[in-house]
């Protein structure tokens, strides 16, 4: 049988979180720092541990089948890959900023402008497209200091709380792109059995992770307000109590509505609210 291969990062902010993703797939595998290879002992893959600017180029080469790697990172390569599934982790946005004590106020402001970034295709197109004519200087890291340097008048560079542009004097005046990390597959593989059940096995890790199983228990007077509020599909389950005219419901509740749902749950009667997260689910 085929043997899959999946490109991950070797270390850096993606290598954790995709290691437990595919651990919660019910992967079972080391996670060597010392090894490029992993074979996985109970499905037919392994783990490739690479530089997140190589995974691209590797699965549009077909080295590997599959890659996890930032949206921005495929951007900036300009590789023909499948996109499989948005991931939920890792999302940061790339954006354009300038130095606090600074007048740009509006794009046209950056004609002329030297931009400093490690994103110079991205930050290329998104130029063209606004029209502006800007120099951009591409530099392989430490992108923040180059306006205190002297060597830039703005930066292109990825944030995600915007600390490390604050810590440095900096302000985010324009969004290029936003990113999480993504499933990716090379062209094609999305037709193969084994990558379809992967990414089922994936799908449902992520499913359960946005719900949560929530059980209460109400007085059958007020049931029908409870399940009201409910999502439908055969759901929820409603199991009768030992004390009479007493039900337990059973249901999930999409994380997103969570705290609000269960404000209104309780306003309608709901009492002994237990909240449980979600291995898996699978439709
Ligand atoms: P490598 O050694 O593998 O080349 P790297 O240093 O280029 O790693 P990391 O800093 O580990 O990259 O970031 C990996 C990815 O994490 C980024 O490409 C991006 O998609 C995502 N990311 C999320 N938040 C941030 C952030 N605040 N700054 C940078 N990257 C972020
Ligand atoms: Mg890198």
């Amino acid at each position: 049988m085929k043997t899959l291969k999946i490109a991950i990062q070797k270390s850096g902010r993606l290598n954790e979180k995709s290691v437990e993703l595919l651990k919660n797939c019910g992967l079972s595998f080391e996670n060597y720092k010392s090894s490029l290879i992993s074979p996985v002992s109970n499905f037919p893959l392994e783990i490739l541990f690479l530089r997140d600017d190589d995974i691209p180029e590797y699965v549009q080469d077909g080295i590997a089948d599959l890659g996890i790697v930032g949206e921005n990172v495929i951007r900036e390569t300009e590789v023909e890959v499948s996109y499989l599934q948005r991931l939920g982790f890792g999302k940061c946005s790339l954006k354009i900023a300038v130095p606090n004590n600074n007048s740009i106020q509006h794009l046209d402001q950056l004609n002329g402008k030297a931009i400093a970034t490690t994103y110079p295709v991205i930050l290329g197109k998104f130029l063209k497209e606004k029209n502006i004519q800007a120099d951009i200087r591409t530099i392989s890291g430490s992108v923040e200091i180059s306006p205190g340097l002297g060597l830039s008048d703005a930066i292109c560079d990825l944030v995600s709380t915007g600390g490390t542009l604050k810590s440095n004097g900096l302000v985010p005046f324009a969004d290029v792109m936003s990113s999480e990390a993504v499933l990716i597959g090379r062209k094609g593989s999305e037709d193969e059995e084994l990558v379809k059940e992967l990414i089922q096995r994936i799908q449902s890790v992520l499913r359960a992770k946005e719900t949560k199983y929530v059980v209460l228990n109400v007085h059958s007077d007020n049931l029908s307000a409870i399940i009201s509020l409910l999502p439908g599909v055969k759901s929820p389950s409603v199991v009768p109590l030992a004390e009479e005219n007493w039900v337990a419901v059973h249901t999930v509740i999409p994380e997103r509505d969570f705290w609000n749902k269960i404000s209104q749950l309780k306003q309608a009667g709901a009492q002994g609210i237990v909240v449980m997260p979600i291995e898996k689910i699978i439709l």
